[in-house]
């Protein structure tokens, strides 16, 4: 992109802001829900695997030979003395809403029971190809049924991979490739049907440092050309005991070499941090690992010399509020949204977006995530919209990719007020 270009989209976004702020305050007589609903929405931090549709996988349960596939004891890596018997939990599912019941994670406030949830209805897609293909289209559609226009969408290839192609050393054998491939191929249709843009970060798993190479590799084929739906950077998900070099060096030792090398071939790095521990591994992350975006980093707000420290640095903060109070990353309660670290965050001048995270697992949606910042914590209406563009900035998109979505966005905002 040249700079004529860039100037060019700087004026855009300026126009964008503007002209919308304005309709959205003519339309205040609507519902605070369908004045965000409308709005056109940037999200950087949701998991393809925290979004499947819960209906198609209640029905592929059906499917002849799965249930003889489904694992009857997976070990947790947080709790290896309690198995879960995940066939015997499905088996007990008669009905969707004994189905969603056990997908969501509601209440609990625990890390641990969200991630538990993910092992209940992955082996349900695990190595089905054409079920993560049509999963991502899905994803895709309900995206655009938001207004969504620019996505970041993140998985690990590995944990949704075929286990039968599992070798002596964990690596998967290919299989692992055929899930981006499968992936890759749903978004593109749906992006393609529905005139959004979204890329792809992939994650390496806190628990199997075997699978950070692979990982790595996989992201780079993707990444190359940087052509429709592309893995655009990579991050470490489902726990931050990789940062404790001298408790879990196993842990570490590997993610820390092979996130070093994605920076080496050019790809952008994104860690979950600060999610429920304390400061500590957001400096880990950002000055160890390179990272320039946080995955949640609620604790950075805790402390005013962090939050200063980070803005001053441009790290932009992935902010998720259900996921934070489903999890216990924020310890408020619901009538405290007003209290919740987006708020200190936005007064230091961070750059931060907001996400669902797993909307299927919450039950939640982007425009739920951004209703709770404007009536729960107050952040007004044009703020949000500023939210928008910051995110927009700190996408790990191309400055054509950007020009892109400004244009789309102007493009659809122009229909709408006709
Ligand atoms: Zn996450």
């Amino acid at each position: 992109m040249d700079n004529y270009g860039l100037r060019g989209a700087t004026a855009l976004l300026a126009s964008v802001v503007t002209t919308l702020a304005v309709q959205f305050h003519r339309a205040k007589r609507n519902s605070d829900f369908a004045i965000v609903e409308a709005m056109p929405k940037v999200e950087l931090h949701v998991h393809l695997d925290g979004a499947l549709c819960n209906e198609a996988l209640f029905s592929a349960l059906g499917d002849g030979d799965l249930a003889d596939r489904l694992p009857t004891a997976v070990t947790l890596g947080w709790d290896a003395a309690n198995p879960l018997n995940v066939k015997a939990e499905l088996e007990k599912c008669k009905t969707l809403g004994d189905f969603n019941c056990l997908c969501r994670c509601k209440g609990e406030r625990s890390l641990n029971a969200m991630l538990r949830c993910f092992e209940i209805f992955t082996p349900i897609v695990r190595g089905n190809m054409q079920l993560l293909e049509e999963n991502a289209f899905k994803f895709a559609e309900n995206q655009s049924k938001q207004n969504v226009v620019y996505t970041e969408v993140r998985y690990s290839p590995h944990f949704l991979a075929s286990t039968s192609s599992k070798t002596k050393t964990g690596v998967l054998n290919g299989a692992a490739k055929e899930v981006v491939a499968a992936v890759t191929r749903g978004l593109i249709r749906g992006c393609q049907e529905f005139d959004i843009v979204i890329n792809q970060i992939l994650c390496c798993i806190n628990w199997r440092p075997e699978w950070a190479d692979e990982t790595v590799d996989l992201a780079y084929e993707f990444s190359k050309g940087g052509g429709e739906c592309c893995v655009v950077g990579v991050d470490v998900a489902a726990g931050e005991e990789h940062f404790d070099e001298v408790n879990f060096p196993q842990l570490h030792g590997p993610h820390l070499k092979a996130i070093s090398r994605a920076k080496r071939l050019g790809l952008n790095v994104t860690l979950h941090a600060g999610e429920d521990t304390g400061p500590e591994n957001i400096f880990k992350a950002v000055d160890v690992y390179k990272a320039t975006r946080v995955g949640h980093g609620y604790r950075a707000a805790d402390d005013e010399g962090v939050l200063k420290n980070m803005a001053q640095r441009r790290i932009h903060f992935e902010v998720c509020p259900t996921s934070s109070f489903e999890t216990g990353g924020w310890q408020g309660n619901e009538g405290e949204w007003h209290a919740h670290p987006l708020i200190n965050m936005l007064k230091s001048g961070l750059s931060v977006s907001i996400n669902s995270d797993d909307p299927t697992v919450f039950a939640t949606s982007l425009t739920d995530e951004i209703c709770i910042a404007n009536v729960g914590m107050r952040v007004t209406v044009e703020k949000i919209l500023a939210i928008m563009v910051g995110s927009m900035e700190a996408s790990f998109a191309t400055q054509e990719t950007k020009v892109k979505v400004i244009e789309n966005v102007l493009k659809r905002f122009r229909v709408a007020d006709h």
